[in-house]
């Protein structure tokens, strides 16, 4: 029988989160509470305003709820792109570059761990710089939509995006606008693969939504990253989508130990060897001074 069902809850301290991982190769599951240092707002952490996310559903099945989530996303994704990473994604990027970590599953779609010179990171819900066509799944940059965006609604962003005040940027891009009726949306524009002309199918950001599922092989390429190492490091997720509790399961079935830093409380406590309710930017930056490198095996 598996140990996993019955470990303790250990609310611990950052000795004991030093005393768990020392000597060990960690892969590590990040959250947005990992970027709010960042200026990224955590929607679920203990002190965020409510809020309903985005379906996939709703996304697909509505033109008027698309034109909407665009014209918005059209002014919001410009905010990501002008973030920095902080002192945790600098602290992990040097970790693994001291073989401490072994590799980085995160389920923010932000690429601040790349910018932070991170280099094995599975970004699980997808990356936000990245479009993709649901008729020929033709990949382009969101560069490059934002240029036609640009094209087919001029002015559009100085109009409604210029007073910072006004615009509310979630994880995902999104900034509220109230003006968006008039907002004209792309389509694919490669070549159709029936030929004659553009493809014509609905773009979508490439961001994994609620009610879609993460791809098999990046769920599999995370599984096997949890097994390189000899420990889970959960940092700034409450785990409240199942995308990345099966992580926790899956180290803690597998007789590793499981460390969760986080604000609050997680799905994932009861498989955890030590939680630490804390910040992930004070807390990796310690774990970077504290922890050695592990023996070679
Ligand atoms: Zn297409």
């Amino acid at each position: 029988m598996s140990t996993s069902q019955t470990r303790p809850v250990t609310a611990g301290t950052l000795a004991d989160v030093v005393d768990v991982l020392a000597g060990r190769r960690l892969t590590v599951l990040t959250g947005a509470g990992v970027s709010t240092d960042s200026g990224i707002p955590d929607y679920r952490g203990p002190d965020s305003p409510p809020r309903t996310p985005m379906t996939y559903q709703q996304f697909v099945g509505d033109p008027a709820f698309r034109r909407h989530y665009w014209a918005r996303n059209h002014v919001g994704w410009r905010h990501v792109h002008r973030t920095h990473p902080n002192a945790g994604h600098r602290a992990l990027a040097e970790l693994e570059a001291r073989g401490v970590v072994v590799g980085i599953i995160t389920q923010n779609v932000d690429l601040l761990h790349e910018a932070a010179g991170s280099r094995n990171v599975i970004d699980l819900h997808g990356r936000y710089d990245r479009v993709v066509c649901l008729r020929c799944r033709t990949v382009v940059s969101r560069a490059a939509l934002a240029e036609r965006l640009e094209a087919l609604n001029p002015g559009f962003v100085e109009r409604v995006g210029g007073v910072v005040g006004d615009v509310e940027i979630a994880p995902d891009a999104d900034a509220v606008i109230e003006q968006t009726a008039d907002f004209v949306v792309q389509a694919c524009w490669a070549p159709d693969p029936d030929g004659g002309g553009p493809c014509g199918g609905m773009l979508k950001p490439d961001i994994v939504y609620f009610g879609e599922n993460v791809p098999r092989e990046r769920v599999d390429r995370a599984y096997a990253m949890v097994d390189a190492a000899d420990a889970l490091l959960v940092a700034g997720s409450s785990l409240s989508v199942q995308s990345g509790l099966r992580f926790v399961r899956h180290a803690a079935q597998s007789d590793k130990p499981v460390v969760i830093v986080n604000r609050g409380e997680t799905r994932g406590d009861r498989h955890a060897t030590v939680t630490l309710h804390a910040g992930t930017s004070e807390t990796l930056t310690t774990l970077a001074a504290e922890l050695p490198t592990p023996a070679p095996t």
